[in-house]
């Protein structure tokens, strides 16, 4: 394909970006612009003039506001889901559709999370990569406070689901510390549940072994390995506080996952996720692990189903390479088209569509 412009008049559109619009006076400042500006295939479109937005919360200020773009509000208004932003064919597939993209905290989840409370659930095995392709868990963890004012972080209770929502693990863990706070309003931990309570130590070998799935922890590799792809919200700090190490290649975190954050790349609390993009509430009153392991998998599995359009190169982690412009000569770019310079223009993130 041939990219380049024969003409010099500076007619509309010329230096105008393929992607996000903005437009600029002269060439050399919309390759600037392209350098640093990561657009790609797997950015949030806005399925009316084909904006692309840096995440889903910029795509629903354009779509919905504070400051919409008046056109494509008025359609999205009528047939756009508030859920996956997505636009339908009519109001009538609109409201099928939305149908099933809102999910619920249905009751039955309230009753295994109470059935839960009754003891461990422990269904940890290592199947060594025997069940087929990559397996998926989510992890959460609800914290009881240690030290003198309370306020370190420790794990009083975690869970991991898989891709299914079944439960494989879930218990209450008994700190290597004193615990100087329950947190009983939000945690429902009492100082009995913990007592006699699994071990850190043990619950710690137990989760590092699962996840690794016989894997030796330096071959754990992305792509074809037994490994098992973990996903959260925070997972640093659950991580953290459960000493469990992971490779960042396997990790899946909601709070860290561009297309997920706020504008100004501040991460969104789970409980705002799931309200905006899952349409139901979590985290009311006392709160189990288990509802944000479930929340957490929804939204993964959400944003892995996105179809976008496929790429010869999808590598997004390597510093080193972070955008392919970098090889290009700025006089060469300059007589690009403003179509070509996307076509080349690579994400500065890992899509997690790459995963299905
Ligand atoms: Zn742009
Ligand atoms: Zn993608
Ligand atoms: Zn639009
Ligand atoms: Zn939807």
């Amino acid at each position: 394909m041939d990219y380049r412009y024969e003409s010099s008049d500076n007619s509309s559109g010329r230096n105008k970006c393929a992607a996000c619009f903005r437009q600029f006076n002269k060439m050399e400042h919309l390759v600037d612009h392209m350098r640093t500006s990561f657009h790609s295939v797997h950015e949030s479109k806005c399925g009316i003039c084909r904006k692309h937005c840096r995440s889903f919360e910029s795509l629903r200020e354009h779509l919905i506001g504070p400051l919409p773009k008046q056109e494509c509000k008025n359609i999205f208004n009528i047939r756009g889901c508030r859920y996956c932003l997505t636009i339908l064919e009519s109001s009538n597939a609109r409201r099928v559709h939305q149908e099933r993209c809102q999910f619920s905290n249905v009751n039955a989840v309230g009753l295994l999370a109470r059935m839960a409370t009754l003891g461990i659930r422990d269904s940890l095995n290592i199947d060594n990569g025997y069940s087929r392709g990559t397996q998926v868990v989510a992890l959460a963890c609800k914290m009881v406070g240690g030290g003198s004012d309370g306020s370190l972080d420790l794990c009083g209770r975690v869970c991991l689901i898989d891709e299914n929502e079944n439960i494989l693990f879930h218990s209450y863990i008994k700190p290597l510390i004193p615990v100087t706070n329950y947190r009983y309003d939000t945690t429902g931990i009492r100082p009995e549940y913990l007592r006699d309570a699994m071990p850190l130590r043990q619950a710690q070998k137990k989760i590092q072994d699962f996840l690794c799935n016989g894997e030796p922890m330096w071959k754990v590799k992305p792509r074809g390995g037994r490994a098992r792809i973990l996903v959260g919200h925070g997972l640093d700090h659950d991580l953290d506080r459960l000493q469990v190490e992971y490779p960042a290649v396997m990790i899946r975190d909601t709070a860290k996952y561009p297309p997920l954050m706020k504008t100004s790349k501040l991460s969104n609390s789970l409980k705002y996720l799931t309200q905006a993009y899952l349409g139901y509430d979590i985290q009311t009153g006392i709160q189990d692990p288990f509802e944000d392991c479930v929340a957490t998998m929804r939204l993964y599995t959400r944003m892995r189903s996105q179809r976008h359009g496929a790429e010869d190169y999808s590598l997004a982690s390597d510093p080193q390479n972070r955008n392919n412009l970098a090889a290009w000569r700025q006089s060469e770019l300059e007589r690009m088209s403003p179509e070509g310079l996307l076509a080349l223009s690579r994400s500065d993130f890992y899509c997690w569509c790459l995963d299905s």
